[in-house]
């Protein structure tokens, strides 16, 4: 295995501390304090598309893009460590501002179900305004319902065929930026007996009749970026707009495309949670160092705890990306990264939030505020319980429910 980092990688981490330094943090800090998330139009989302940030990986139509084309080797060893260079810049990012992190432009979590199941059309309409952006855009992702979280086959969005168009109603919680954004992928079912063979996905773009009462939901931590409930009141959408289009769900693929969704992203998830704790971590050592507490030898052996689990959930990571940039299956291993991460990000927060004492209970330190952020990591696209789920399953050769 191989977990160098290329040249490249190692430019655009360089660039990213810059940004986090004099940006991302700061960000952070201001809506944690406001309590509320980074608008819309804040200048800071302009700069990120000016230096290129927020872009899909889609390419657009053969013969469409006009960046000159570079060699196939080059953008095959590209290719190759793709995983692995996404998951290390999510890392840093959350160094410096998980919730500022994910308020960044770009068409979010829907957009590798939107690579992997949808048609071309589909592709070229919702992620080609992402290749070059000429404003700050967001996509948003909407599985998660009031009454239906871990249990996603639980889902009780109605999709409701009539005539060429289908009818949604239903309602979203904790969907992140979707207020702001372009599109949601809204994931509903057209028969909730069924289960998850029920399921089907669809493109809502902003502004559809029946898209309505967003509500941005008041959050212990990572504050900076939106997560949002919203209704789908007899929302009228295209049949065009059915995520693959119907043959893609005669062949029962449906579920299987979100799921795979998250095995690709839950290695990133839990690289979050280990750059949350990395930074937990700089802060405690820089407050212990200050207040000459290096010498207490209780002190040092929680440092080189919580240190060697935050370096074990980091290969850990790197293994899940290594296999999916190899094209291997890694559904262990991103379960197994994202059971992990997130306990020993935890631990550090927690450990500094003890070496703190009274001035962590003031709520004015950063690690109190990293202590907040890091509860959502065990949380978002799996809880750890779900994971450890997952991973049973698969190592004692469960068949899949
Ligand atoms: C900050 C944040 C951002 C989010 N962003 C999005 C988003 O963009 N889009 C989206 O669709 N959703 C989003 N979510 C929702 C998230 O995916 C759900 O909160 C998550 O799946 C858990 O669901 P739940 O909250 O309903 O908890 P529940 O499913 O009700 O679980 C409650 C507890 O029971 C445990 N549990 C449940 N089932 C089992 C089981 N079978 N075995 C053992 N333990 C179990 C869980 O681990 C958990 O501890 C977000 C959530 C948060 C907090």
């Amino acid at each position: 295995m191989d977990f160098a980092i290329d040249s490249a990688t190692q430019q655009r981490i360089e660039k990213l501390q810059e940004l986090g330094r004099e940006h991302m943090r700061p960000l952070g800090i201001e809506a944690d304090k406001l309590g509320r998330p980074t608008p819309p139009d804040h200048p800071y989302f302009e700069k990120l598309v000016a230096m290129g940030y927020g872009r899909t990986r889609y390419k657009g139509r053969k013969g469409q893009d006009d960046t000159p084309v570079k060699s196939a080797d080059k953008n095959k060893a590209k290719k190759r460590a793709r995983s692995r260079a996404s998951l290390l810049l999510s890392e840093e990012m959350s160094y410096w501002d998980r919730g500022v992190a994910v308020s960044a432009p770009g068409p979010g979590l829907g957009e590798g179900a939107i690579m992997s199941m949808g048609t071309e059309d589909q592709k070229e309409r919702y992620l080609s305004p992402f290749i070059k952006l000429d404003k700050p855009r967001w996509g948003a992702f909407a599985m998660t319902e009031p009454a239906a979280g871990s249990d996603v086959a639980g889902i009780q969005t109605r999709a409701i065929k009539d005539g060429d168009n289908w009818v949604l109603i239903g309602n979203k919680s904790f969907s992140g930026n979707s207020s702001r954004s372009d599109f949601i992928l809204v994931w509903a079912t057209v028969d909730p007996s069924l289960g998850r063979g029920g399921h089907r996905a669809f493109l809502v773009e902003r502004g559809m009749p029946g898209l309505q009462d967003f509500h941005i939901e008041k959050k212990m931590g990572l504050k900076a970026y939106e997560s949002t409930s919203f209704r789908l009141e007899e929302c009228r959408v295209p049949g065009e707009n059915l995520l693959g289009g119907e043959a893609y769900y005669e062949s029962r693929a449906g579920f299987k495309g979100a799921m795979a969704t998250f095995n690709a992203t839950r290695p990133l998830i839990a690289a979050m949670a280990v750059g949350i704790g990395r930074s937990a971590l700089d802060e405690s050592l820089a407050f212990a160092r200050e207040n000459q507490m290096l010498d207490d030898s209780r002190v040092r052996d929680r440092l080189e705890r919580v240190t060697r689990k935050l370096r074990v959930a980091r290969l850990l990571c790197l293994k899940a990306a290594w296999l999916a940039d190899n094209q291997r299956p890694n559904i262990v291993e991103a379960s197994m990264s994202k059971a992990v991460a997130p306990t020993a990000a935890f631990e550090a927060t927690s450990f500094g939030m003890e070496l703190l004492g009274m001035v962590g209970g003031r709520g004015d330190h950063l690690i109190e505020k990293l202590f907040r952020d890091v509860k959502a990591m065990d949380i978002v696209e799996g809880t750890g319980q779900i994971q450890r789920v997952v991973m049973a399953r698969q190592l004692v050769g469960l068949p899949h429910g």
